[in-house]
């Protein structure tokens, strides 16, 4: 993978261009691919946003969200797409398998591929280009910087502004996490001064757009699927599919369970496995020096950040329960 720095002076010849982004996206993946859209139709070239999969309705406000193809919903528009890209961006996800069924098409196609992302180990030989900095709060922060970097902050435009501020606040969790750094601050102060947006509203957005549904399942999965192991300073959430039923609960609606049980003095590891109908999918999250990239790698296939991970198995969820206990007792040492 050569430096992205080496792609900058190819950004004036126009490109046919696909960005795509991590299965069920989050703010961070949707709103740089969608803002890093913005700069490059400006400087004359054809875009496409891609999602692998569907994404939570609180992103739908986004500028250009409803232009993003959904390749489980449309994959003849999406392939068609993707077979006459002459440059591919892969944006908040550093593994093909990250795109779910549209892994086989990126892993064949022979255009220029480019990273931009900020998770751990990335798969390097996948792609042409490419800057990937773990130290970084969010995809968001490092597509502002691609931005200012090429000498085009002056084309931010409001719309794209709220989508690199929702990555923004997403991914360090509203400025909490030790990832929002003074570049951090001073980014959010920019996108204010250049775009003047209203960023209450994003947060609005984003946070306070749910339905009551929601609110009931939280309270329900509280009380009746977390069990906390004190041991092991470590909670456990684990969601039934007769729970997703008996809720109505949809895409992006279980974002931000998985931090709850943090909020438990003494508690420095919280996960939550979800039994959706392909996979038991999990989340794990942690404070301190609880290292739960290398955690989910080891035990449940997956990676991402030091302290947020996530992970999947195809073994029940009952036996995902066990699997998670026993992999507890092997790494005492990490939770105490
Ligand atoms: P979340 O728990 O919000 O789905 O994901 C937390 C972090 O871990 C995100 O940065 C996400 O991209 C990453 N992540 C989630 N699931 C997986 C997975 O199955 N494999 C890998 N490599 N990363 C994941
Ligand atoms: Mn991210």
């Amino acid at each position: 993978m050569k430096s992205i720095t080496a792609l900058y002076p190819l950004l004036s010849t126009p490109q046919n261009v696909v960005i795509t982004m991590h299965q069920k996206p989050d703010p961070d993946a949707m709103g740089s691919s969608l803002a890093l859209a913005g700069l490059l139709q400006q400087l004359g070239h054809e875009v496409t946003v891609i999602s692998p999969t569907n994404w939570p309705g609180f992103l739908n406000w986004m500028e250009g969200c409803k232009m993003v193809i959904d390749y489980e919903y449309r994959k003849d528009l999406a392939e068609a797409a993707l077979q006459k890209a002459s440059w591919l961006f892969c944006l908040d996800f550093n593994t093909l398998p990250r795109t779910k069924h549209m892994a086989a098409t990126l892993q064949q196609l022979n255009c220029v591929k480019i990273l931009i992302d900020h998770h751990q180990q990335p798969e390097e030989t996948a792609f042409t280009y490419g800057i990937s900095n773990p130290a970084k709060s969010s995809t968001c922060e490092m597509v502002y910087d691609f931005i200012t970097e090429t000498g085009n902050g002056h084309l931010i435009t409001l719309g794209m502004a709220e989508s690199l501020y929702a990555g923004l606040i997403g991914d360090t969790g509203s400025f909490r996490f030790p990832a929002a750094t003074a570049a951090v601050h001073k980014m959010a102060a920019h996108l204010k001064e250049v775009a003047g947006f209203n960023h209450t509203q994003v947060h609005d957005h984003i946070y306070d757009n749910f339905l009551e549904n929601r609110l009931r399942f939280i309270g329900h999965v509280l009380t009746n699927r977390m069990e906390v192991l004190y041991e092991y300073n470590t909670a456990i959430i684990a969601v039934t599919k007769a729970d997703l039923l008996r809720y109505d609960i949809k895409t992006g609606d279980t974002e931000g369970l998985v931090n709850y049980p943090l909020t438990i003095q003494g508690i420095k590891m919280a996960a939550i496995v979800i039994d959706r109908d392909e996979e038991r999918k999990w989340s794990f999250r942690s404070k301190g020096n609880v290292d739960v990239n290398t955690f989910a790698r080891k035990y449940f296939n997956g990676g991402g950040h030091f302290n947020a991970s996530g992970g999947r198995s195809l073994e029940t969820l009952q036996k995902n329960v066990e699997l998670f206990k026993q992999a507890l007792k092997e790494n005492q040492t990490l939770f105490q």
